[in-house]
């Protein structure tokens, strides 16, 4: 998909006291190297890129052709240079991103998959600052990027939580648009060679879970986001046959979702499955402090069971069983950590206390809200404001402005005092009392739903299923 537009019209000025920088990105038929022409916007003294390595830089010159120094990391400029033409080799890079993977990635020929924090080199980004991105090469030639895309075509990419490393992908794969209300997921499908994916399946398989999270609040939480389907290969250990074994959210210089799936498994695999709920789920969230992970995984956590009841995948039981089995497991936990704590301890040891506290805070947040506000707010409404107001979030948050902004938000003042109350306070909240109000009397491994509880009303109404599968 080449847009074709005038580069010349890009050079225009800028706008407020923000900076536009202007990158052209070309490629080769062989895909072998990338070669970019940076126009800046404004005097730097240098580019980086937080993963790149300045002995890779080739043919480093300005756009008069002289040539431009690189050490240390930075590509070092002068104040009134404004032009910078380099080449990167892409298929080292592309070595790099399978090999850091603990993934066994076998695609097809002729699909470069790159992390532009290696090749990339821009200008430290501030506030509203963007580099705006075209890219060029042969006629057939696809690529899936993370970045914004703008009306005329033309990519931006803004300061961003930089999560972990994004991935732009070029060559030949397919690229599917999946349309929801309010949002166009951008849909890369990524082969093993020998295997094709079946695009009704994944597509059917990510419009569902789309839907389960757009539920929240009316809308999915970012317009324009990459998702990426990468097929693992054949025989690989781990996973535990699932359907989709993997996935992750990557939040640099756009919101991306990364798939790792197995292609062989049927559609009700696929359905049935919680990963991509829960990783979509992580959107209705901005980017929070990676050593307070407690708070993102304990809300999408939740939200996975949650929305699969709702989309009818659980039933209502089935739903409380999922939750009051992963508590009690989190409460297994020896010498438990609090919640804040938990990131100076081997994360496979505090792993479901990760997991799981911040689902029980998220649960105690939601029964409250629906029961002082008489079913007129829940987390739901709570983060449906917050994704008109403040997402996607270009920066990292601290989990104490992120409970304090909810309040803000809400009529009824409850996620300061919960945080407060849990934050740092050792192992798992306690959902005694509030279970017993909802009617959920565990036996074991498993619950038993009473309905005569004084909130059994509340408890049926947070799993009530909204739509069919
Ligand atoms: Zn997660």
């Amino acid at each position: 998909m080449l847009r074709a537009i005038c580069f010349g019209l890009l050079l225009a000025g800028n706008v407020g006291h923000s900076t536009d920088h202007h990158y052209r990105l070309s490629l080769n038929q062989s895909l072998d190297y990338i070669s970019v022409e940076a126009h800046l916007g404004d005097a730097v003294s240098s580019l980086t890129a937080r993963n790149g390595d300045t002995d890779l830089l080739d043919s480093l010159t300005d756009c008069n052709g002289e040539r431009l120094n690189a050490r240390r990391g930075r590509i070092r400029i002068d104040a009134e240079q404004r032009c910078v033409r380099y080449n990167y080799p892409l298929r080292q890079s592309s070595r790099r991103v399978s090999q850091g993977s603990s993934q066994r990635l076998l695609f097809a020929d002729g699909v470069v998959v790159t992390s532009p924090s290696e090749w990339l080199w821009i200008p430290t980004l501030e506030g509203e600052d963007q580099v705006l991105i075209e890219v060029d090469g042969p006629e057939n030639l696809r690529f899936s990027v993370p970045w914004r895309v703008l009306d005329n075509g033309v990519f931006a990419l803004g300061p961003s939580p930089q999560s972990s490393r994004s991935n732009v992908i070029f060559g030949h794969f397919r690229e599917r648009m999946l349309r929801l209300p309010g949002t166009e997921l951008r849909v890369a499908l990524l082969d093993v060679s020998e295997n094709r994916l079946s695009e009704d399946k994944i597509l059917s398989w990510l419009d569902a879970a789309a839907r389960d999270v757009a539920g929240v609040s009316g809308k999915f939480p970012n317009p324009n986001p990459q998702i990426i389907v990468m097929a693992t290969g054949p025989g690989r250990r781990g996973g535990g046959g699932s359907a989709v074994p993997f996935g992750h959210v990557i939040r640099d210089g756009g919101e991306a979702v990364r798939f790792f799936v197995n292609g062989d498994k049927p559609l009700d695999d696929y359905l049935g499955d919680w990963t991509a709920t829960h990783e979509f789920a992580h959107l209705l969230l901005p980017y929070i402090e990676s050593k307070q992970k407690w708070i993102s995984e304990g809300f999408a956590s939740y939200y996975q069971n949650v929305l699969l009841a709702r989309r009818g995948v659980y039933s209502e039981e089935e739903a409380w069983r999922r939750l009051h089995r992963s508590f009690s497991r989190a409460r297994e936990i020896k010498n438990p950590p609090s919640p804040n704590n938990t990131a100076g301890r081997s994360f496979w040891e505090v792993r479901m206390l990760v997991y799981w506290s911040g689902a029980a805070v998220a649960l105690l947040a939601d029964a409250e809200l629906r029961e002082v506000s008489g079913g007129k707010e829940s987390l739901d409404t709570v983060l449906g404001r917050l994704r008109s107001c403040c997402l996607p979030s270009p920066r990292q948050w601290r989990g104490r402005d992120f409970f304090a902004k909810l309040d803000e938000l809400s009529t009824y003042k409850v996620f300061n005092r919960l945080y407060e109350e849990h934050a740092d306070s050792r192992g798992m909240p306690d959902l005694t009392e509030l279970f017993h109000k909802l009617g959920i009397k565990p036996a074991g491994e498993k619950v038993q739903l009473l309905e005569n509880a004084p909130l059994a009303h509340i408890r049926r109404n947070i799993m009530k299923k909204t739509r069919s599968n």
